[in-house]
Formats: C-alpha cells, sequence, structure tokens
C-alpha cells in the first residue's frame, strides 16, 4: 500500500513503480478526499500494477474511485454503515465489472456486532461482518468480491480466516493487520499468513508493516517464493548456523554474501557453509556452495568440489560462479572446473582430514561437558 497522498499523483506513481519493480502484483492506495479521487484518475493510465482504492467512511470516494477507473475498491464493512450506500456502490462496481474486496478489520468492527459478541473482537463476528455484507452485495446481484478479516493479533485473524473459509468460496486477502516494524512486524505477519496459506487458505496477501512499502512487497515477495507458491527470482541463500567445527566466522561470510547477491536476479540455491568436514554433504542439493577449510574455501556446484580460493575471496567467488550457472548452467560450471576439480576434491579431503584430527569427532566439546556432569552426579 503506497503512503504518499494519492493527490500527489507523481510521488504515488514512482512509489507504485518501486512496488512492482519489487515483486508486488497489485497496490492500494487511499481514497479519503475528493483530491485523491482526481490523483487516481491521473494514476490509472500510467500504473504499471492493477491498483485498488482504499474506501473509508465516505461512500462518495468510492462512486469517484470508480469514475476515476480502479481496478477494484475495499470497503471496510466497519464504517460504511448506510445498506443504501452501500448497494449503490455495489451497483456501479457492477456496471463496470470492478470488483470489490470487503476488507474486514478486528480494529474497527461494526458496533452492534461487537455488542453482540458480548465487546470483544471474535473470530465470529469477523466473519458475521463480511457475511452481513455480502448479504448487501447479493440484493443488487454483485458477486465480484473477495474478502478479508484481517486483526492484530495472528490467532485471532488465523481463525477468523479458518472459519470463513469453511463458509464461503469468495476469494480471501490474507494479513495480519498492524503488525508493527520489521523484524518483529513481519514476523507476525508471516505466522499468520503461512499458516493459513500452507492450508491452502488464501488468495492474494500484504504483509501491513511499519516500514517503507517496498519492504512489505520484498516480505511478501519471499514469503510466497519460501513456500514454492510463487517462482524465485534472488538467489535462496542457505547457510549453517555454525558450531565449534565451524573454520570461519559463518554469519560475517554469509551476510556479505546476502550484501553481494543484492537484488540480483539468480534464481538459484547457493550455500555457505562454515567447516568442510559436514557443509558439503549437508548443502548437496543446492546448486553451488562454498565451505571453509583451512583459510580457504572449498567450491562446490551439485555438491562436487570444483575448486579451492583464499579465504578473503570466497563471497566473491561465490557471486561469479552463480551468474555462470544462471547463465550457462550447472554441467557447464562442472566442464569448466574438469582441470581442477581433481585438485579441489584433494585439498578438501585433506582440509576435512585436519579438521576432524584436530577437532577430533566432539567439535562441540559436549562429550567432555556430558562427562563433567557425570563427574558431579
Ligand atoms: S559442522 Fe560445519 S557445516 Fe555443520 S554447523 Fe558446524 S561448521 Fe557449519
Amino acid at each position: 500500500m503506497t503512503v504518499t497522498k494519492t493527490a500527489d499523483h507523481e510521488a504515488t506513481l514512482q512509489q507504485i513503480y518501486a512496488l512492482a519493480a519489487a515483486g508486488c502484483d497489485i497496490v492500494r492506495c487511499t481514497c479519503n478526499e475528493p483530491e485523491a479521487a482526481e490523483g487516481l484518475a491521473r494514476i490509472m493510465p500510467r500504473s504499471p500494477v492493477p491498483i485498488v482504492a482504499d474506501i473509508h467512511h465516505q461512500y462518495r470516494r468510492a462512486l469517484e474511485a470508480l469514475e476515476a477507473g480502479v481496478h477494484c475498491l475495499r470497503l471496510n464493512p466497519g464504517n460504511i454503515r448506510n445498506p443504501e450506500h452501500i448497494k449503490l456502490v455495489a451497483r456501479e462496481a457492477k456496471d463496470r465489472n470492478v470488483p470489490i474486496r470487503i476488507g474486514v478489520n478486528g480494529g474497527s468492527l461494526h458496533p452492534d456486532l461487537y455488542k453482540k459478541y458480548g465487546g470483544k473482537v471474535t473470530p465470529e463476528a469477523m466473519v458475521e461482518s463480511a457475511l452481513d455484507e455480502i448479504r448487501y452485495f447479493d440484493d443488487v446481484g454483485f458477486d465480484l468480491i473477495k474478502i478479508s478479516v484481517k486483526a492484530s493479533s495472528v490467532p485471532l485473524m488465523i481463525e477468523a480466516y479458518r472459519q470463513l473459509a469453511e463458509v464461503t468460496d469468495y476469494p480471501l486477502h490474507l494479513g495480519v493487520t498492524e503488525a508493527g516494524p520489521p523484524p518483529i512486524g513481519t514476523l507476525k505477519a508471516t505466522a499468520g499468513m503461512a499458516t493459513l496459506l500452507a492450508e491452502g487458505i488464501g488468495d492474494t496477501i500484504r504483509y501491513s508493516l511499519t516500514a517503507d512499502p517496498v519492504e512489505e512487497a520484498k516480505a511478501g515477495r519471499q514469503l510466497l517464493e519460501t513456500l514454492g507458491l510463487r517462482e524465485r527470482k534472488n538467489i535462496d541463500l542457505i547457510s549453517c548456523p555454525s558450531c565449534g567445527r565451524a573454520e570461519v566466522d559463518v554469519v560475517t561470510i554469509a551476510n556479505d554474501a546476502m550484501k553481494a547477491f543484492g537484488e540480483r536476479e539468480i534464481p538459484l540455491q547457493v550455500a555457505v557453509m562454515g567447516c568442510v568436514v559436514n557443509g558439503p554433504g549437508e548443502a548437496r542439493d543446492a546448486d553451488l556452495g562454498i565451505a571453509a577449510g583451512n583459510k580457504r574455501g572449498h567450491l562446490f556446484v551439485k555438491g562436487q568440489n570444483v575448486m579451492v580460493v583464499p579465504e578473503d575471496e570466497m563471497v566473491d567467488t561465490l557471486v561469479e560462479w552463480a551468474e555462470f550457472i544462471h547463465e550457462h548452467g550447472a554441467d557447464a560450471a562442472l566442464e569448466k572446473a574438469a582441470t581442477t576439480k581433481d585438485a579441489a576434491k584433494r585439498a578438501a579431503e585433506e582440509d576435512r582430514a585436519r579438521n576432524l584430527n584436530d577437532r577430533g569427532d566432539d567439535a562441540n566439546g559436549t562429550e567432555s561437558v556430558i562427562a563433567e556432569i557425570r563427574r558431579g552426579h
């Protein structure tokens, strides 16, 4: 969702472009004043993605937004309450074939429902609010509907969506509202939306973060990619958590690698592993990886050692090979390594043997701690 004044159409368009570039498929803009509707009229012909107008309190803004040519309206049943106004907007939307999202929000539930459910926001109250609104739409034969029942409480929104999915086939838009700033806001929103998506509930999503909206778009894209619901666009960096066997500062190398890959559109899985004892094996399914050895990095492609580089070149080498594999494929990368891979394999075995010799089988010292505990008995 944009955070600019919609009336300032140039600033809003800049934000829409940035959101679209970050992987956002639909953008919502507030339509809270007549000037905002005029802004939408200027935005519509230039927007690269569909625009949803967010309407609160004033149904006239909905009619103006439709006139401006928006692709969708979002109405909050908690604050547009006159059934005649709701039906008027639905009729107009029907004539223009424009969908409406019924956006129930736990924080702005209709006062009657709030009272009915004992002065509490409950999943049942939120579902009832959505169903009431659908009935108004039914009255005028309008069914281009999607629904959201967002709340800032994750268990509440999960339960509300589950109940809603039981009683309607309309598409559902997911979100944890007012989730807060990252990282906790991102975590809360992810907990709520991922739970539902994994159950097959949800058709569109939004992260409501107190942050630059581009962060919302990135988080949304990453969530969908992580769940395998959207094709990967960027690197999937996996890295070990490090342990007593690590031969390098894995946290620094992994963060440096994240920075180096940045927004590069290389949809590969790349591994950063702290030691050559377990690293290549544990990351054998990655397209490409590097494991630390004796002040050097062992690069592997599809689990096969391909070359050895000094420790300070580990990140640059990863990026270089990732680009090569992205362009030419893993087989070409293994061919490119034809003259180096035997030596690389031997070097990895040497470092592996040395690590095992120096640190033994109990690199984390677990056995000596257990022996100490037993001595104390
Ligand atoms: S054993 Fe090696 S790869 Fe596994 S966590 Fe420890 S350092 Fe990382």
